[in-house]
């Protein structure tokens, strides 16, 4: 490694955030290369056998083999936590990767775990399916009330998990209040923060402990690649989830890691635009819709959360069709330019039917009880026109009669 400003912490944490997204992390070759090199290697080689002997036993820096650590995947795992303020980033093959993997490190057999129950559906699955399969109780709660998470923890809890925006309802927790009941039972508290992504939001400014992103969403952005990463402290990565990661073989490809790397380059700025883009079509839609959700509307019904923790209302914007699945349908099908999808976070605006897709896994009981409808939209903003985009979702709200 040559050049090694970009991971000299007292230089990069003098960084506004635009410029730490552009060059933190970065290292370069003997090549002088000015963008990040793409190291697509299994292994590495060692000059004598003293060396390769010095490497196991962690005594001499360099990397022994890409299931551990990649000079690619270092340089993402870097920038993500100088982005975060975490000691250290763990950057995984998927979202849902990072999430178990966070959460598996750390739980043993008779431990608790607590979550928000509005959350994405494999979050879901892993609390209402797996985590029991292996004796470890779970607890879902209506996370938006602190009494419920202070009510719910009990003395072998370990972890409390939220979601803030929760995928598709767009709750919000109290990141901050979370924190301190967690701390105060010697829980850790672990945060999705894939809806927010990096450009909007730092659980780890308000306590959270462990802070993990899906990078397929905002942080790739262009739809192209999957990715994860796990934002936490050295001593939570030495004890628990680096044995975890390399033992189990989670990790990031170094290509997937080169192209998060890119996106994070215009990570701000396409985040910046894309809400934009979020509180035009939100105020556009909702002199026809009751239920438009979108949280930086004035009257967002935890509106004080979303200033205290947000940059602004984030890029999803959520609304329930009155007459259900039917006119849901006839909404989507009527859409010209927006597409019918399932990812978010893209540059391309995407609409998803909830019910039918993404949180299909749930019981229709516990989709209900989340808010998940029938003629619910999830729309996730990208980077059109706003003319165009707002034009399209019009005149197909009105082909389904709104
Ligand atoms: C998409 C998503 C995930 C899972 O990420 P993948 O990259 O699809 O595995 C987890 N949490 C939230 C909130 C998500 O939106």
């Amino acid at each position: 490694m040559k050049y090694h400003k970009g991971t000299d912490r007292s230089i990069t944490n003098k960084w506004e955030r635009r410029t730490q997204m552009l060059r933190a992390g970065t290292t370069r070759s003997d090549f002088d290369e000015m963008s990040e090199a793409l190291f697509m290697t299994s292994g590495y080689s060692y000059d004598c056998a003293e060396e390769a002997e010095g490497r196991f036993a962690g005594e001499r820096q360099g990397h022994t083999y890409s299931r551990q650590t990649n000079p690619t995947v270092s340089m993402f795992e870097e920038r993500m936590a100088i982005l975060e303020g975490a000691d250290i980033g763990r950057a995984t093959a998927t979202g849902m990767a990072a999430m178990s993997a966070s959460i598996l490190c750390q739980v043993k057999a008779g431990d608790h775990v607590l979550a928000a129950r509005a959350l994405f559906g494999s979050n879901r699955w892993l609390m209402d399916e797996l985590l029991p399969r292996y004796g470890v109780e779970t607890t879902v709660i209506d996370g938006t009330n602190l009494d419920n998470w202070q009510n719910a923890v009990q003395p072998n809890t370990k972890i409390l998990f939220a979601e803030s925006p929760a995928n598709p309802t767009l709750e919000i927790v109290d990141i901050r209040a979370l924190a301190e009941i967690a701390h105060s039972h010697e829980a850790r508290l672990i945060v999705d923060n894939a809806f927010a992504s990096p450009a909007l939001q730092q659980p780890m400014s308000f306590g959270a402990d462990i802070v993990c992103y899906s990078a397929t969403k905002h942080i790739d952005g262009q739809g192209r690649a999957m990715g994860g990463i796990i934002l936490c402290d050295k001593d939570f990565d030495e004890e628990y989830l680096y044995p975890y990661f390399r033992h189990t073989g989670v990790i990031m490809s170094p290509f997937n890691a080169w192209i998060m790397l890119k996106s994070l380059e215009t990570l701000e700025l396409r985040v910046g635009a894309m809400c934009d883009n979020a509180e035009l079509l939100a105020h556009a839609i909702k002199p026809r819709i009751d239920d438009v959700r979108y949280p930086g509307f004035e009257d967002f019904k935890q509106k004080a959360l979303v200033k205290a923790q947000m940059k602004r209302g984030g890029t999803m914007v959520t609304f329930v069709l009155p007459k259900g699945r039917d006119q849901a349908f006839a909404f989507l099908n009527a859409l010209q330019l927006v597409d019918i999808s399932n990812n978010l976070g893209d540059s391309r605006s995407i609409a998803t039917h909830c019910w039918s897709t993404t949180h299909k896994a749930l019981s229709e009981d516990a989709r209900l009880e989340l808010g998940i409808t029938p003629g619910l939209i999830r729309f996730s903003v990208g980077l059109e026109d706003p003319k165009d985009l707002i034009a399209d979702v019009l005149q197909a709200l009105a082909v389904a009669g709104l």
